[in-house]
């Protein structure tokens, strides 16, 4: 079978009687929560798979690379596996995510190798994201970044792929300490790995910085995006489905990018997820679905 719309709602109905509820509360009552890898960047890039935030680094130290390379080729299997009950797989998670993370800081790694490996990096953001964060940028909304990545890379990224900072972007994923030499010398707050992201909500956000080695703080507007009680959701996975479970929201839109092996899963995403875009889709989808959301005219 081949898809030849892009677009796939599965209660189209459902999804207008959203889109009105939302219009209607105003966009002072709407936030943006999206999943970072697969979601807000590109799964293909130039006919390859893209890399994640986690793939990309290099740490100068070709042989913790490879510590970390076989780590993944451990555990990475396991976090898919059908067979392993949560609990179990949730505790494997917190192993690979602790000893990636000290292995991080063991080969030394430093700031400038994020940055270099940044700039060598086949990642990419879908077309039309920097316009949906302006959009929301110019009506104060909110958009919180969820990623069991690194938060430092996620924003270096950022900087170097988008040249700008959005005042209303936060990004809730792992922090790196560093000293004043640019090494990395620790992790701040709770490991975030792929099974425990959903449970970090608004308390673990943090602005992103223009600079490297500006001060770190929480966010300061956690009862506003508490009260922001409408949510437009974005995410590749099923899973990332529970990244509002922490906001007693009233109405959620999720849109689900539904980026390969679309055939086995078009059905399943198109009940979970409100709207689906098919075929690692550009945001523009999803930009006019926002600007439905915020419209005034009625
Ligand atoms: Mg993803």
């Amino acid at each position: 079978m081949i898809f030849q719309t892009v677009t796939v709602a599965g209660d189209p109905q459902l999804l207008q009687k959203k889109i009105d509820a939302v219009r209607l509360a105003g966009p002072s009552k709407l936030q943006v929560i999206a999943d970072f890898d697969g979601t807000l960047t590109k799964y293909f890039v130039n006919g390859r798979r893209g890399q994640s935030s986690h793939g990309i680094l290099k740490q100068g130290n070709a042989e913790y690379d490879d510590k970390r390379q076989a780590l993944y080729e451990y555990y990475h299997p396991l976090e898919f596996s059908p067979t392993i009950p949560i609990q179990e797989k949730t505790k494997l998670m917190e192993d690979w995510w602790g000893k990636t993370h000290n292995l991080l800081i063991e080969g030394g790694l430093t700031y400038d190798a994020i940055k270099e490996s940044v700039s060598s990096s086949a990642i990419a953001f879908r077309d039309g994201v920097v316009e949906l964060f302006e959009f929301l940028e110019e009506r104060n909304i909110p958009v919180l970044i969820f990623s069991a990545g690194l938060a430092d890379i996620i924003e270096e990224v950022l900087r170097q792929k988008v040249h700008r900072s959005f005042k209303n972007v936060k990004i809730v994923s792992n922090r790196m300490v560093f000293d004043n030499n640019g090494r990395l010398i620790s992790f701040k707050g709770k490991l975030i790995h792929s099974l425990n992201k959903n449970e970090h909500a608004l308390e673990m956000a943090a602005p992103v910085h223009e600079h490297f080695g500006d001060v770190d703080g929480p966010i300061n507007d956690n009862a506003s995006v508490k009260e922001r009680t409408n949510v437009l959701l974005l995410g590749d996975h099923l899973g990332d489905l529970g990244m509002s479970d922490g906001l007693d929201y009233e109405t959620r839109i999720s849109a689900g990018f539904l980026n390969d092996n679309i055939e086995n899963n078009v059905v399943n995403y198109s009940k979970a997820f409100d709207v689906v875009y098919l075929n690692d889709a550009p945001m523009w989808g999803v930009v006019k679905l926002v600007s439905q959301m915020c419209s005034t005219v009625n």
